[in-house]
This record gives structure tokens, C-alpha cells and sequence, in this order.
């Protein structure tokens, strides 16, 4: 019985975290938006496989249903790990494995890794000159880097659930961007070399934890001067109707957050495009051009398999 009850406990939580992650629409934005970062030699195989890449950006998500690894790539609870740890934590997966256990860090997370392992996986396949395998991990790449610019994705408290503001991690990243992102910007700039990596995606996760405490704070003042039928309403998405925040509720608190999901998606745009370009270059600066556009049936062949490998205790990996 009590076996059941922790199993219960442990699918609720699991089950829980997985819905949470940019809204699918927001991801696909994002990633098409960063394909007009690169430059010449790579924007057309981009280009022309553009709704491959867009969905086979979601599919990280779609995965986490099915692979248990998957689950951690998305995020990092850092909090849990102390106040200021965001400035202190071990950056090599190899130091964090010898502060603490394998088990813990997969429990609290390891998108910054997640990250590393990929831009390793890509540039193999632009060494390789594999499309589909390009596709897959520029795909894959651009979710974790979209996910790490979300400030609820680096921490404990990622739905509000410990402060009261259950349906938070909805209303900042996908309630917000459906409602507004059409009018977003994201000219951005030109894709350009990240010369150390493992220090620029650190930078994210600190810039992304620090808008925590605002991200929680804002909404909890905005609530105090919403009546529940204000910020509530049962809202029709395909044949169900669902409770959700009002569109009034989500634009009081995105014009109260000053821009920040915008910038939020921006900045993934450009540092998603650094990180193909960075992975490109690396690899000795490949043509792809002569690469054929992929059908979309090489989605099936990727979108349950998996080949992140995570790298045991003592291995050396150090880029
Ligand atoms: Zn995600």
C-alpha cells in the first residue's frame, strides 16, 4: 500500500512537470526566428527544412512523455541546491558528479549540460554531413537553450506551487506568448561565434534565476487586484473547455513583467542561432548546402529514439 502511495505521489509530480515548457507554438517561433540569424552558407538547408525544424522543436517535450531521461534536460531547480548557488554550483558535470550524487543532479535538473552534451552532438553532425542528424539536434539544441531562458525552468518552485500561485509557470510562458508574441520583434542580429560556451549558457541560468523572485513576486501583487471571475474564465481549446487565465489577467501581468517574455524569447532566438553557428564553425565550416531537404517522415525516425549519451563520472569532457 504504501509502495502504491509513493508510485501515486512520485506519476503526479512526474507527470506534472512534464506538461510545463514553452507552449509548442512559442518553441516553433522561436527556432524559425533563429534560422534568420545564420549566415549565407548555412540559412538555405535552414531554410528549406524549416517546418521539419519546427516540429522536430517540440519534440523534446513530446519525448518526455515516453523516456525518462528526457524529463531533467528541460531544467534545473538551482534553489534547491542553496540561495546563491547559481554562482557557486560545480559548471563541469564532472565536478557536480563529485559534490553530489548522479541521482541528485538528475533529480534537480541538468539543462545546463544538456545543452553541452548537444552542441557536441551537432557539430558531430555537421562533421558528418548528416541533414537529418543536423535537423535533430539544432531541434533539440533550441529547445534547451528556449527552455533555459525561462526563469521558472530554474527553480524548485516552478508553478508557484509553494507560494500559492498554482498556474503561474502557464500564464509567463505560454498563456502570455499566444496572446502576444505576433507582435514580438525579433530582429536580433547575426549569428556569432560563442568562444566559450560552458560560461555562456551559466550566464543564461543566473540572468534566467534572478527574474525569479520578480516573475513570483509581480503575479501575487496583480492577483490581489484581480477578483477570481476576472482572472478566471473556461476558455474552449479544441473540443474541451478549461479553466484559464483571462486574456485581461495575462496582459495586466505581461505589461507588468515590462517586456520580459519578449526579451526572454529574443534572446533564445540569438543564442540559439550562436550555438549552431559555434557548432558549424567548430566542425571545420562544412558545405550543407548540397544537402537534401528531408521529407517529413525522418521526423518518425528521431523523434522516440535518443542517443544523448550522458557522460559517466570520470569521463573527460570538458568543451
Ligand atoms: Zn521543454
Amino acid at each position: 500500500m504504501i509502495r502504491k502511495g509513493i508510485l501515486f505521489t512520485l506519476l503526479i509530480t512526474l507527470f506534472s512537470r512534464m506538461l510545463f515548457s514553452w507552449g509548442f507554438h512559442a518553441h516553433k517561433r522561436i527556432i524559425q526566428m533563429a534560422i534568420f540569424t545564420l549566415p549565407q552558407e548555412m540559412i538555405l538547408f535552414y531554410k528549406s527544412n524549416m517546418l521539419q525544424l519546427e516540429e522536430a522543436s517540440v519534440q523534446p517535450d513530446i519525448r518526455r512523455y515516453v523516456m525518462e531521461e528526457e524529463g531533467p534536460r528541460h531544467y534545473i531547480d538551482i534553489d534547491v541546491y542553496g540561495d546563491s548557488a547559481v554562482f557557486t554550483f560545480p559548471r563541469e558535470w564532472s565536478a557536480a558528479q563529485e559534490v553530489y550524487s548522479r541521482d541528485t543532479l538528475l533529480a534537480n535538473g541538468i539543462i545546463p549540460w544538456a545543452i553541452r552534451w548537444t552542441k557536441r552532438e551537432l557539430t558531430t553532425a555537421f562533421k558528418q554531413g548528416n541533414g537529418a542528424a543536423i535537423l535533430r539536434y539544432s531541434a533539440d539544441i533550441g529547445h534547451y537553450i528556449a527552455d533555459a531562458h525561462v526563469p521558472l525552468h530554474t527553480t524548485h518552485n516552478y508553478n508557484g506551487q509553494f507560494t500559492g500561485q498554482e498556474g503561474i509557470h502557464r500564464l509567463w510562458e505560454t498563456r502570455i506568448p499566444e496572446i502576444e508574441s505576433e507582435d514580438y520583434t525579433f530582429w536580433v542580429g547575426n549569428a556569432t561565434y560563442i568562444a566559450n560556451s560552458k560560461a555562456r549558457i551559466w550566464e543564461v541560468i543566473e540572468s534566467s534565476h534572478l527574474k525569479v523572485d520578480s516573475v513570483l513576486q509581480i503575479e501575487k501583487q496583480l492577483s490581489e487586484s484581480f477578483s477570481e471571475d476576472r482572472k478566471y474564465a473556461y476558455r474552449k481549446t479544441g473540443k474541451t473547455e478549461k479553466r484559464d487565465y483571462t486574456e485581461a489577467y495575462a496582459k495586466a501581468y505581461a505589461s507588468l513583467l515590462n517586456g520580459m517574455v519578449e526579451r526572454q524569447m529574443q534572446a533564445s532566438v540569438k543564442l540559439i542561432g550562436d550555438f549552431w553557428f559555434t557548432c558549424w564553425v567548430d566542425a571545420g565550416q562544412p558545405d550543407i548546402s548540397h544537402l537534401k531537404i528531408l521529407s517529413d517522415r525522418y521526423l518518425e525516425k528521431v523523434q522516440i529514439k535518443d542517443s544523448l549519451r550522458i557522460p559517466s563520472q570520470r569521463s573527460g569532457l570538458h568543451n
